[in-house]
């Protein structure tokens, strides 16, 4: 894609949000309608059968796709610069749906030791039961990814910035990579947005997020979305019948409605994560902030040639460990613990602390997240009533 036409609709995400899906509503309501139907009609034989073959059609049957899947999906593809899209029930259904159909026995996979902790799960416990060897990778050395390749590797799984850690992968480099090996790279672009960063423009064959955080952006629905080549998106298509992880009908117009504001928010959570970042950065309760918008981050530079955009979510380390983690995180008034991130409401958590689910023990331990970490989601108040939270909190420890 020439830099002119990129430059021109990268910056144009705002019209993209409200307007990309406008020739898929087919009537004259500005808001489109939520089509809370399980299956749809058909007037002949011939309109049937073609229905029933047509991949991500909107005219079957709702596991076979609804037209607010179809709505949701041309927006995401234009705003990630991809050919199509395919939205499904989580985050964690569209990731396992595209790995079962891009990976089989016999195949290995890459991923990062830095990773979502459901996707340390998928190539730590669930690939290797069903015959697919994984390797977990620093994803802040490319060589690390060209060690871990094999003549079986298929697939490379990336996620930058990394959850929890922030820590940046350069996806350029490791696209080369995969595609010099005949293997394929996935990247998860939940932080980031497509907003700051399109890891399709710089050779990442197919983008997955969980829709639960910024793309809706208001913690009530949980949704998954892949976006590609349609080529690549035929194979998981296939899959997704299978898995069946079906996004409900209210939830993608839900979905729908937070994208129209998508930019809008995401200017403002890369203000507060920045102002955030920094204001912690120079408190003395603190040891490290990690966020990619500090000069002092160790990938700083790369992440400034990757992204237009730091994102909303920092980890924070306090010289007192996790019990003055916990403190901190019980004197916060506006930021709330809670799981999750990318909503209009600041949350927070201490990551170890709530993995034990997914993960064991020693898997917590090796994915070399600190006990004492915070992860702190700003969300899009007001900047000062947010630094003026997390101070008045670190000051009392
Ligand atoms: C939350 C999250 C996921 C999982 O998404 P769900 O919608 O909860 O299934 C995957 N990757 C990242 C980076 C996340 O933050």
């Amino acid at each position: 894609m020439p830099d002119a036409h990129t430059t021109s609709r990268t910056s144009r995400t705002s019209t993209t949000v409200n307007h990309a899906d406008r020739e898929l509503r087919h009537d004259r309501s500005v808001a489109p309608p939520i089509y809370q139907t399980a299956t749809f009609w058909a007037d002949d034989a011939e309109t049937f059968a073609q229905a029933a073959v047509e991949r991500r059609g909107q005219g079957f049957y709702t596991r076979f796709g609804n037209p607010n899947h179809a709505q949701v999906a041309a927006i995401v593809a234009e705003l990630e610069h991809a050919e199509t899209a395919l939205v499904s029930a989580s985050g964690m259904a569209a990731l396992t749906t595209a790995v079962l159909a891009l990976a089989s026995a016999g195949d290995h996979v890459i991923g990062q030791r830095s990773t979502y902790s459901g996707t340390a799960s998928l190539l730590l416990n669930l690939l290797p039961r069903l015959g697919v060897t994984t390797t977990q990778v620093d994803q802040t050395d490319p060589d690390a990814f060209a060690r871990a390749l094999t003549p079986r590797t298929r697939l490379i799984l990336v996620e930058s910035p990394s959850n929890p850690l922030l820590q940046i992968t350069d996806l350029r480099a490791v696209a080369d990579l995969a595609h010099a090996h005949n293997a394929l790279i996935l990247a998860d672009n939940t932080f980031a947005t497509p907003v700051n960063q399109r890891p399709l423009e710089l050779g990442v064959d197919l983008v997955w997020h969980s829709a639960t955080k910024y793309l809706n952006g208001h913690s009530d629905v949980s949704a998954g979305v892949l976006a590609g080549p349609a080529k690549l998106l035929d194979r998981v298509w296939d899959v997704a019948l299978l898995t069946g992880a079906t996004l409900g009908p209210i939830d993608a117009w839900l979905l729908l409605r937070g994208l129209r504001t998508l930019p809008l928010r995401v200017a403002r959570h890369n203000a507060n994560g920045q102002a955030l970042a920094e204001a912690l950065e120079r408190h003395p309760a603190v040891a490290r902030v990690h966020y990619p918008g500090l000069a002092a981050h160790p990938q700083h530079a790369l992440a400034a040639r990757q992204m237009s955009g730091f994102g909303g979510v920092l980890a924070v380390e306090f010289a007192g460990g996790h019990e003055a983690a916990d403190a901190f995180l019980d004197r916060l008034r506006h930021v709330r613990r809670a799981v999750s991130l990318g909503g209009v409401e600041s949350l927070a958590v201490r990551p170890a602390a709530m993995w034990a689910g997914m993960l064991s023990e020693e898997q917590i331990v090796a994915s070399g997240v600190p006990l004492g970490l915070v992860r702190l989601a700003a969300g899009t108040e007001d900047t000062a009533d947010l630094v003026d939270d997390v101070l008045t909190a670190a000051d009392s420890l």
